[in-house]
């Protein structure tokens, strides 16, 4: 479904993505893992086509991803979804209208369609009790499971989750990850970048160790936890439990 093919982002004289590549197969969950300023977030900027690269190729679900304003650009968004560690959820809307929103706006659906769209995405994060809720009244879990189902609301083929827990208390990290790990169970595609190894070891079907803009060790989750190949991500693994 995307396919990652000699990647190379600069910021000015900054080379962030140094010749990333990797394939995502449909239903696969993948976990980009690394340390801080390692491209991480920038890789996920990329694939959704938030940023123009000056190198290598991306596509997803068969499209090029292009430069920011292409149409391929519009096709992207209807494929990929994205997730931050900051939800930007609408303050002044209900549950239910940050959801239908953009089913409305953009996909011109009905508002009859938009309304059972918006209850089928709250039931699968299990927030159907908060509908009429506004999001000062939710906790930051419930806030970030909104969150993700207004970007499940839009259907797409493949979910981009970026540290999506990382403001939040152990708690309500584990109600987050547990509606992750059931998308991933249902085969939707996901590629997250989390510092939750317990998850990545559990969920994860690929993992990628990122280091200086490279993909420094790739491979299936339990094959690369049990033998790491590099130093660099030994110690990675050693820091983080
Ligand atoms: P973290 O774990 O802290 O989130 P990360 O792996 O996600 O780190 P990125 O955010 O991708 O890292 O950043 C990689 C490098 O690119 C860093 O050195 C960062 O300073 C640089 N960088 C990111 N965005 C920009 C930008 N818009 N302009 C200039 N440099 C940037
Ligand atoms: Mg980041």
């Amino acid at each position: 479904v995307v396919r990652i093919a000699g990647v190379i982002k600069e910021f000015g004289p900054l080379r962030v993505l140094d010749g990333i590549s990797f394939d995502v197969a449909r239903g696969q969950t993948v976990a980009i893992v690394g340390r801080s300023g390692s491209g991480k977030s920038t890789l996920l900027r990329c694939i959704a086509g938030l940023e123009t690269i000056q190198g290598g190729t991306i596509a997803v679900c068969g499209h090029a991803v292009g430069t920011p304003g292409s149409a391929a650009r519009a096709q992207l968004r209807r494929d990929v979804g994205m997730v931050f560690q900051s939800y930007n959820l609408f303050p002044h809307l209900t549950v239910e209208r940050n959801i239908t929103l953009a089913l409305t706006l953009v996909k011109k659906q009905s508002k009859e369609e938009a309304r059972k769209r918006a209850a089928d995405v709250l039931g699968l994060v299990g927030l159907t009790d908060k509908t009429a809720s506004y999001p000062e009244q939710l906790s930051g879990g419930q806030q970030q499971r909104v969150a993700i189902a207004r970007s499940l609301a839009l259907q797409p083929q493949v979910m981009l989750f970026d540290e999506v827990t990382s403001a939040l208390d152990p708690e309500l990290t584990a109600e987050v990850l547990g509606v992750m790990e059931d998308l991933a169970r249902r085969g939707m595609t996901m590629i997250t970048v989390t510092h939750e190894m317990g998850f990545a070891r559990r969920v994860a079907d690929l993992v990628v160790f990122m280091h200086k803009g490279k993909v420094w060790e790739i491979g299936p989750t339990e094959e690369l936890f049990a033998a790491p190949r590099t130093p660099e991500f030994r110690q990675f693994v050693r820091s983080e439990l």
